[in-house]
């Protein structure tokens, strides 16, 4: 079978972590990226020296023709799409509930879960046979993010809804659903919530006592993506620490 993943947000952060173990384990990848095109060509590059097979696309995953071009690029490219990691997130600075505005609310909807829903669409309408879908959901979709980022939590529960009802509804097609729920783990985005030193800061309170790596989410990601994870769907795995 000639694997061709797509990783959303695969250029820093989670995504890159995950593209390059992809890669490692014979996936060709479509690093997709929103704005940074330096770091998804890095990752790239990477693959591509160490014998990989590898590309970069710029698309907004949260707008649904971008996602079309996304999917029809890297089939003509790679050819076609086995595997989907939906993993491109925002968030914005910390606040309490009432500080959110209505247009923030609809921006981390946007980007956090229409996402996932376009591209799982994109990915069901061109797969045939079995394939695999990963959802990056969060932690935060089990404390809810009180005083910090309700928004943020409130996605990754839809998020959540959406790995259980597709994962049943695709079983018959042998395709899997299955989402990761990361907790505090060292990457850019603490510093895109306005704190920088988030992790560090509540690794006290993580009952490993630190926070996670990109490489450790990457290792759960690629299990449930692969055919060691075959009678694995509509299951979570929580990579935070005993959180
Ligand atoms: P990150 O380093 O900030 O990376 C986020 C990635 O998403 C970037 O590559 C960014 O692209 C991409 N992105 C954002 N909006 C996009 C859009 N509309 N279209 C395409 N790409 C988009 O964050 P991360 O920590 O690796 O997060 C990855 C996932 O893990 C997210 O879903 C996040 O919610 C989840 N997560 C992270 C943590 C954590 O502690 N870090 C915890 C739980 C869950 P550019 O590079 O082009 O900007």
């Amino acid at each position: 079978m000639n694997k061709v993943a797509i990783v959303t947000g695969g250029g820093r952060g989670i995504g890159a972590a995950t593209s390059i173990m992809l890669s490692g384990q014979g996936y060709a990848v479509c690093v997709n990226y929103l704005k940074n095109k330096a770091a998804a060509d890095a990752v790239a590059t990477h693959i591509i020296e160490a014998g990989g097979r590898a590309m970069v696309f710029q698309a907004d995953v949260s707008v649904e023709s971008e996602v079309h071009s996304l999917f029809e690029a890297t089939r003509k490219r790679l050819g076609k799409v086995t595997h989907l990691v939906n993993n491109a997130g925002i968030l914005y600075t910390q606040s309490v509930f009432t500080d959110i505005s209505a247009e923030r609310f609809q921006k981390v909807l946007n980007a956090n879960v229409m996402s996932a829903f376009l591209c799982s669409k994109a990915f069901i309408n061109q797969a045939e046979g079995a394939g695999a879908i990963v959802n990056v959901s969060s932690a935060a979709a089990r404390t809810g993010a009180p005083f910090e980022y309700i928004d943020y939590a409130t996605s990754k529960g839809a998020m959540d809804s959406m790995t259980k009802g597709l994962a049943l509804e695709l079983a018959d097609r042998s395709i899997r659903v299955n989402g990761v729920r990361p907790g505090f783990i060292h990457t850019d985005m603490h510093a895109d919530g306005g704190e920088p030193g988030r992790v560090e800061r509540l690794a006290p309170q993580i009952p490993l006592k630190r926070g996670g790596t990109p490489e450790e989410v990457a290792q759960a990601i690629t299990w449930l993506l692969s055919d060691e994870a075959s009678y694995v769907t509509g299951s979570f795995i929580d990579i935070a620490g005993g959180r």
